[in-house]
């Protein structure tokens, strides 16, 4: 075989492998790999030029002729691949990005209420139609109205007990959280006495209280609500006649209550409440370990040494307070069986708990 008619062998097998592999390339990179092998400086065409330098002058043009012809017939199939592979890569693009506008929606949820939000104002509302005027009071107290007005001494064991929270201090006066919301009581009656108004006075106090303590039945941050009434002849039948109508109207049942002596020091005589319990209705059951009732609450009579700490004539009057807990009651009222499910933001309780206004 000639030098020439080898060099156009070679171009023509050269330019049917191009073709093949052209047209079987899976995507626009590869067919791009595929034009630098063949056509690029060191491509495979460039290689098979080489002979070209050893034909004969006259030959030269013969075979540069159809060099030209193969590079067009592999640029054409380059172009016509590369179109082909475009198209392609768009309806690949389009399939992976595709949206589908019959799916619905995803609705926002309208908010509820918290449910010891809920709670609180339930308390407070069932007093408030009791005739009991709603009062507040700052949550960082000083030490004269959070203890010694309430009769708990500096010395006295119950300011440890109560695991305070101090705030730094700016002045003379050391400050604290509120470990509870009583101090309302003794704001209240000084302001109501000092606008020269005398007894009765009843008024609830809601509020957020702190205290350093966490686990299951207790958080650092907890609510309270403060119920204090101060009159003449004011007694404890008073006391228990308004504790029962708040306990059945607040968990809608005829609930039967007790109160045990115990001690406070800010009230005399003091009683712990217990309510008949509202899951087995007295008969025992875990929740109230068997006894049939559940204590709910702290009470007694205003002790004199309080309402005298603020000024009121604790001959001539006399009044009962009691405090309780509202996460307590939510959970008794809820079923809830953790204090700390209130305060861990988890959206499933609270959707499930909270309450559409
Ligand atoms: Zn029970």
């Amino acid at each position: 075989m000639s030098e020439i008619d080898s060099l156009k062998s070679q171009l023509e097998s050269l330019q049917a492998e191009a073709l093949a592999a052209f047209a079987a390339a899976a995507d626009l990179d590869a067919l791009q790999a595929l034009r630098v092998s063949y056509l690029g400086k060191k491509g495979a065409l460039t290689e098979v030029l080489k002979g070209v330098g050893k034909l004969p002058p006259a030959d030269r043009p013969v075979i540069g002729k159809f060099v030209n012809q193969t590079k067009q017939a592999l640029a054409q199939a380059l172009d016509a691949s590369e179109a082909k592979l475009a198209v392609k890569a768009k309806a690949q693009r389009i399939e992976a990005e595709r949206i589908d506008v019959t799916l619905s929606g995803r609705k926002r949820g309208a908010g509820a209420l918290h449910p010891v939000q809920h709670g609180l104002d339930e308390i407070t509302a069932i007093f408030s139609q009791m005739g009991f005027a709603v009062a507040e009071g700052p949550e960082i107290e000083d030490e004269f109205h959070n203890f010694d007005a309430l009769n708990i001494p500096p010395e006295h064991p119950a300011r440890a007990m109560h695991d305070t929270f101090f705030v730094k201090q700016m002045s003379d006066t050391p400050m604290l959280l509120r470990t509870h919301t009583s101090p309302v009581q003794i704001r209240t009656m000084k302001r109501f006495l000092a606008e020269g108004d005398e007894p009765p006075l009843a008024v609830v106090a809601p509020g957020r209280v702190y205290r350093c303590d966490y686990d299951v039945t207790h958080s650092p941050m907890f609510h309270q609500v403060e119920v204090f009434k101060v009159d003449r002849d004011v007694s404890m039948a008073h006391l228990k006649g308004v504790l029962k109508h708040f306990l059945s109207t607040y968990f809608e049942k005829d609930v039967a209550i007790r109160l045990r002596p115990h001690y406070f020091p800010f009230t005399e005589p003091s009683a712990e409440v217990d309510i008949g319990c509202v899951f087995c209705a007295g008969k025992g059951c875990r929740i109230c370990k068997g006894s049939g009732w559940i204590e709910v609450l702290g009470s007694g009579m205003i002790h004199p040494n309080v309402l005298q700490s603020v000024g009121v004539d604790s001959d001539a009057f006399s009044g009962f307070a009691f405090g309780l807990g509202v996460e307590r009651l939510v959970m008794l009222k809820q079923g809830i069986p953790d204090l700390r499910l209130f305060f861990e933001n988890d959206v499933r309780f609270l959707s499930r708990m909270g309450v559409a206004k």
